[in-house]
């Protein structure tokens, strides 16, 4: 009887356990994560449970009775602390070792905290847990003045959400644009336009230096320009780092995530890393690499289907797959097929001001495609790059071991 250990029970080791099951893995397989809630997907947490349209419960991935059924033993309650490799087994606080015959690690990453003065006042707010999105809502339903710190996907769309309840928002958002990290800046300017058009007061290349309070309660902000803004809520989206303490501190390979080749293994090749903890060599289109660590279901779900596959047939074939990510602002469902990073020229296809999509371009190749309630040309542009993609599946293979 083999076991697989799972540490992280999120989108990515939910689904490595589904996979195998689903797949016939017959042997043990035990999930283990910090959280004690069931199982759960975050996206809903800054959309529809933002809305009220869902309840925390609506978002768990099975019904509890699902580990038992499937013999999934689910250790919730519990963090891994240390692996010791030599052995084959994890450390856990308040509980006995847990050995392993193979070990995905599936620990997610961690929202960043705002190291400011006044940066842990009441009132201020991460969104990564359900715990935090409870939070956020019930903060929500008594705030008036609402101040959202990063303009990227999850500020945006709390930015939105609070917009729409009739609360009065202003987002600070540190780069020249918004969502820079993901979107083209054509679409950073729809978007921008968008969020004006719904009263939000952006402050683009705007920094904060502080957060204020009295009697250890969020009063306002003040921004890097010395102005001060009222706040009773404050969010904090400023962005996410790896969860790789434990995996570098065992003496795996890390390097702004834990470093894996195109196999998702670890330079242990009895651990694999999947999901938001990992660095794995992406290919592009064009045959090219690059080390990349991504934060989406897509890859969560991709990365856990194929590490599933790798455990049950040792298949030969690296992992391939194209990223696409989406948000949803103020009823605008934008959805990313590719990574547009180092676009140089874009093509606009349209069928009104709120439905197109932005094809982003190096010179004659296809690099990705934003799509804005067009779900179909998100479609066909993910078509287009996976059927390019695997015409390079036998590009040259990187693994630690062989
Ligand atoms: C509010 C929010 C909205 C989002 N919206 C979107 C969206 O619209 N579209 C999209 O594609 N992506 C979205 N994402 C990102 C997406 O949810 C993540 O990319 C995805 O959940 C990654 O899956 P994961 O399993 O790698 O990590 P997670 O789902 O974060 O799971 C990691 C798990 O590991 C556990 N863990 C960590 N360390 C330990 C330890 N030492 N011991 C035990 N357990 C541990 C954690 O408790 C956690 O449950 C959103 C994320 C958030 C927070």
């Amino acid at each position: 009887m083999r076991r697989v250990v799972v540490v992280g029970a999120g989108h990515a080791g939910f689904h490595t356990a589904f996979f195998l099951r689903s797949k016939g893995w017959t042997d043990e397989i035990v999930l283990i994560d910090t959280d004690s809630r069931v199982p759960y997907q975050r996206p809903p947490l800054s959309k529809e449970f933002l809305w009220g349209k869902q309840e925390l419960e609506d978002g768990v991935f099975r019904p509890d009775t699902y580990y038992l059924d499937e013999q999934i033993e689910l250790i919730s309650g519990h963090q891994v602390t240390a692996i010791e490799r030599p052995a084959k087994q994890l450390i856990l606080e308040g509980h006995a070792p847990i050995s392993y015959d193979h070990l995905v690690l599936a620990t997610g990453s961690v929202a960043r905290k705002l190291s400011l003065p006044g940066g842990d006042l009441d009132g201020v707010h991460n969104l990564a847990t359900a715990g935090d999105a409870a939070a956020l809502r019930s903060g929500l339903a008594s705030a008036q003045n609402v101040v959202v710190i990063g303009g990227g996907f999850i500020g945006l769309e709390s930015a939105a959400m609070a917009a729409s309840a009739g609360k009065r928002v202003v987002v600070f958002e540190a780069a020249n644009r918004l969502m820079a990290r993901a979107i083209s800046q054509p679409m950073s300017e729809y978007f921008e336009k968008v969020h004006r058009a719904a009263g939000i007061d952006l402050r683009i290349a705007a920094g904060v230096n502080a957060v204020e309070g009295i009697d250890g309660r969020v009063r306002s902000v003040v921004g890097s320009d010395a102005t001060q803004v009222d706040a009773d809520l404050v969010v904090v989206g400023i962005g996410a780092d790896a969860n790789e303490e434990f995996a570098a501190k065992s003496g795996l390979a890390t390097d702004r995530g834990i470093l894996v080749d195109e196999f998702l293994k670890t330079t242990d090749p009895n651990i694999s890393a999947i999901g938001d903890c990992a660095r794995f060599p992406l290919f592009a289109a064009d045959g090219s690499s690059e080390l990349v660590r991504l934060e989406s279901v897509q890859n969560a779900t991709d990365q856990a289907r194929f590490v599933a596959h790798q455990i049950m047939e040792n298949t030969a074939d690296p992992y391939r797959a194209v990223p696409w990510f989406w948000t949803e602002q103020f009823g605008r469902k934008l959805q990313i097929a590719g990574l547009v990073t180092g676009y140089n020229r874009t093509e606009l296809e349209s069928t009104g001001p709120d439905n197109f999509s932005i094809h982003c371009y190096h010179d004659e190749t296809l690099l990705g495609t934003e799509s804005v309630n067009a779900p179909r040309d998100h479609m066909r542009a993910r078509k287009e790059l996976t059927a390019r993609l695997k015409q390079e599946v036998n590009a040259t293979v990187i693994r630690f071991r062989s």
